[in-house]
């Protein structure tokens, strides 16, 4: 009865679609009411100098500890936060965030921060971004902007417009999750990208795998052409780190030095790392 009746047919899945598109408006609600009552926070990530093993900075990453639901990643609310418009004002918190955090670090240290796609429409990012700066006092050239090639897929003119104007001001920018997409090699024509940052998939599976330590290679190599400088994310073992240097690697970032941390943590943080991260120098320290 069921086959020859599509309404029918179709009512058998509504009850599901409905908890689905609840939970989601839950989740939205929830997530509108966390920003509004500045429930989110910013955690920060060290990235290292791979031939030093001195900190160069910190990448800020968005956290949003639920009461009931505990650590909502990332991947689940700034999706949603895209669809639902609130990135532009939440992007422009974690920007203003982060800048007065990092004000706070030694001058030496520098701040990342991800940028979603949709920050570049319908609102002034080179704004935001002044604001920020000018609100914390943070030098320009210590903050990076990371973006994906989904950033430059969109309405190429206006978006390469923005980038250049936030280069004027003195900021870097880092084309981020290198590699994941399908032209991330045309958009280095496109734009002179100050780091590539390769990304974690083809990190996890060194030293071993050819495949990706070809690729590592390639765009260790390609970034020393290009002059920018390339970072690699999500190195989790002594071995990945070496290959990774071997390679000419500029930049690492991953579990084995630190997850993001909160921002109090960070000078302790800071000491830990100068104590345990000391790779044998190659020559003696005393040109630094
Ligand atoms: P991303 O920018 O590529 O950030 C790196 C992600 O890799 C972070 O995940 C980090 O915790 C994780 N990671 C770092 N090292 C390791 C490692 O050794 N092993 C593993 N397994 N993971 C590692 P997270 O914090 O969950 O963020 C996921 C993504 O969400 C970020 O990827 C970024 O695209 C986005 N995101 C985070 N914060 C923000 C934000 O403030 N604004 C925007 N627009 N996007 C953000
Ligand atoms: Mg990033
Ligand atoms: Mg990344
Ligand atoms: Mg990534």
């Amino acid at each position: 009865r069921a086959k020859s009746d599509g309404r029918h047919t179709c009512s058998f899945f509504e009850p599901a679609m409905d908890v689905e598109v609840q939970a989601r408006r839950a989740l939205e609600v929830e997530l509108r009411r966390a920003f509004e009552e500045e429930a989110l926070e910013v955690h920060y990530q060290p990235l290292l100098d791979i031939a030093s093993g001195e900190v160069t900075g910190f990448e800020a990453l968005l956290r949003w500890n639920h009461p009931q639901r505990g650590e909502v990643q990332p991947a689940d609310f700034i999706p949603l936060s895209e669809e639902i418009g609130l990135i532009g004002p939440m992007g422009a918190w974690v920007l203003m965030e982060a800048c007065r955090e990092a004000a706070t670090w030694p001058e030496e240290l520098r701040l990342a921060v991800n940028l979603s796609p949709a920050q570049f429409r319908g609102r002034d990012l080179r704004l935001d971004v002044v604001v920020a700066l000018e609100a914390s006092g943070l030098a320009p050239t210590r903050l990076e902007l990371e973006i994906t090639e989904t950033v430059m897929l969109q309405d190429t003119g206006s978006t390469l417009e923005t980038l250049h104007a936030l280069r004027r001001l003195g900021v870097r920018i880092s084309m981020d999750d290198f590699g994941t997409g399908y032209s991330s090699l045309s958009f280095l024509r496109r734009f002179p990208f100050d780091k590539i940052k390769i990304d974690r998939s083809f990190v996890q599976d060194l030293p071993d795998e050819a495949g990706s330590l070809a690729i590592v290679k390639a765009v260790a190599g390609l970034g020393a052409s290009l002059g920018m400088a390339t970072t690699a994310e999500g190195v989790e073992t002594p071995a990945q780190l070496k290959k990774l240097r071997e390679e000419g690697c500029l930049e690492v970032q991953g579990f084995l030095f630190s997850p993001a941390r909160h921002p109090r943590e960070i000078p302790l943080l800071l000491e830990r790392l100068r104590n345990e991260v000391r790779p044998a120098p190659k020559r003696p320290p005393s040109a630094a």
